[in-house]
């Protein structure tokens, strides 16, 4: 047959290149290493022979994408052969899964039915895409389906015979209704896998019996470009290469992430009066332009609360290019709100508010441009409505930045208040933000004390060895038990 006629794949791999678990050593302490290392040797024979089939909705955008790729390719690195494909789909389809997300975190979302023919929608979708990915599935192989994007795909790859895990990555602290109806929806599909891992403890579905459930709190990869250490310098040149700020660099900026060169090249784009002043101060949230990150609530915590009484310092809510989100289809409406609150604030507020869209063309240079902002930060907002667990949180505490958060979902898992950053109880208390954060701007010595603490709890709790690990352990009891080809 013509290729001109060959049906298009519904599911396109996304390459991930195999890591060295190595480096570690120079994060870890002794206990830490000793505990890869157990982890890694009872593994290593019971994944022979055996692919690991992740199946997710986005290959980049977003906290689900950016964890697969390090932790699949740490599993690599030891020899489990580690596959992370992406599922196709239309805007009604993303429109109905990103429902059910909203939903899942106890947010209305665009307030749309769940009915029988969302059902429909979902399930005839999923369906082929199923079909397909079937045909790659070898007997002892093991599948991980990544949020409600790919769980109706459980029954069907159940009735291969293999293991089938359902990982979701979302949750609410109190099932209400618009929760139970999201897990309504899910639940014919939801039984059928043999684990559901969440998160945490809390945002386990009660009616998936006990010993069906695991729990895996998310990490971040030191080594990514995302995390990785950046000289002062550096930096400063990244900002200026990106046009984040007026800084110019003296020469054309590259940085050097596991042996690649990653050019800093392309400029952000967005909402601003102009580039921020070389060296100004600014208080930073980093997030997708999605409703339960508040970006309206960040903007108004900025004007009514911290910008007259700290005259010097500037607001940078930096999210990803409103084009590059794939599953994400209200991005481009919370950007123009979040612009439209912007355009009403006076001039001389106006011009220290920042909206970033930060180019997503290549996800390195995404990344080294976000890590370089994390990284000069006077201070790290996260202001959710609801939250997962929250990376951006763990990427500035990792890089010992002082954090103001919300008390939601994960992120209280990671702060412990007024140890290692500052939570605030309601996510609606403006006045509470504010506070937390002119007083850290006001008490640097507390500010550096706080972000220090914090560099320790991430490297003790949410690094991707401890979730590598935690994976292992979740699915080396699944993989024994499942037969392998014969000779
Ligand atoms: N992110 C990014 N570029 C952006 C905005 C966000 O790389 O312009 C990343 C961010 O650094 C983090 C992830 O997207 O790694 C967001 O994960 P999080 O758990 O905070 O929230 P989610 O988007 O999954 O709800």
């Amino acid at each position: 047959m013509s290729s001109a006629l060959a049906p298009i794949p519904l599911l396109s791999d996304v390459q991930v290149a195999p890591r060295s678990l190595e480096a570690f050593a120079s994060v870890l302490d002794a206990a830490g290493v000793d505990r890869v290392q157990r982890g890694i040797e009872e593994a290593r024979p019971v994944f022979a022979g055996r692919t690991v089939w992740n199946v997710n909705s986005t290959a980049r955008g977003g906290g689900v994408a950016e964890m697969l790729g390090p932790l699949l390719g740490y599993a690599q690195g030891i020899g489990v052969s580690a596959r992370w494909v992406v599922v196709r789909g239309n805007p009604e389809f993303f429109a109905i899964t990103k429902r059910l997300h909203n939903r899942l975190h106890g947010s209305v979302g665009d307030g749309g039915p769940l009915g029988t023919h969302e059902r429909e929608v979902y399930t005839s979708t999923l369906a082929p895409i199923a079909r397909e990915l079937a045909d790659r599935v070898d007997r002892g192989d093991i599948v991980l389906l990544h949020d409600p994007q790919t769980a109706g795909m459980v029954p069907a790859l159940s009735a291969l015979g293999v293991p089938v895990v359902w990982r979701c990555h979302i949750g609410a602290d109190r099932a209400d209704d618009l929760v139970r109806s999201a897990r309504h929806f899910l639940r014919p599909d939801v039984l059928a896998a043999d684990r559901c891992v969440f998160s945490r403890p809390a945002y386990a579905w009660e009616s998936i019996p006990r010993d069906r459930l695991a729990f895996v709190m998310p990490s971040i990869d030191p080594f990514s470009a995302k995390n990785t250490a950046m000289e002062p310098s550096v930096t400063e040149d990244v900002l200026g290469a990106s046009g984040i700020t007026d800084h110019v660099p003296a020469h054309p900026t590259t940085c050097t992430i596991g042996g690649r060169d990653v050019p800093v090249v392309r400029r952000v784009e967005g909402e601003r009066a102009g580039p921020l002043p070389a060296g100004a101060r600014f208080v930073l949230q980093v997030s997708r332009w999605d409703r339960l990150k508040d970006p309206v609530g960040v903007i108004d915590v900025f004007a009514e609360h911290i910008a007259r009484q700290v005259p010097d310092v500037h607001l940078v809510y930096a999210g990803p290019s409103v084009a590059g989100v794939t599953d994400d289809p209200e991005g481009a409406a919370v950007y123009e709100q979040a612009c439209a609150r912007r355009a009403e604030l006076p001039e001389e507020l106006r011009r220290r508010v920042h909206l970033l869209l930060v180019p997503m063309d290549d996800p390195d240079e995404n990344a080294v441009v976000i890590n370089a902002l994390q990284r000069t930060a006077a201070i790290v907002l996260q202001k959710s409505l609801a939250e997962g667990f929250g990376l951006t949180v763990t990427e500035a505490m990792w890089k010992a930045r002082p954090v103001v958060a919300s008390a939601v979902g994960g992120i209280v898992d990671q702060i412990d208040h007024d140890r290692c950053g500052l939570l605030v109880d309601d996510p609606s208390d403006l006045g509470a933000f504010g506070e937390a954060i002119v007083t850290l701007l006001q008490d640097p010595a507390r500010a550096a004390t706080l972000g220090a603490a914090a560099r320790e709890r991430v490297r003790h709790h949410f690094l991707s060895d401890r979730s590598l690990i935690d994976y292992l352990h979740v699915l080396t009891p699944l993989a024994a038990a499942a037969p392998l080809d014969g000779p």
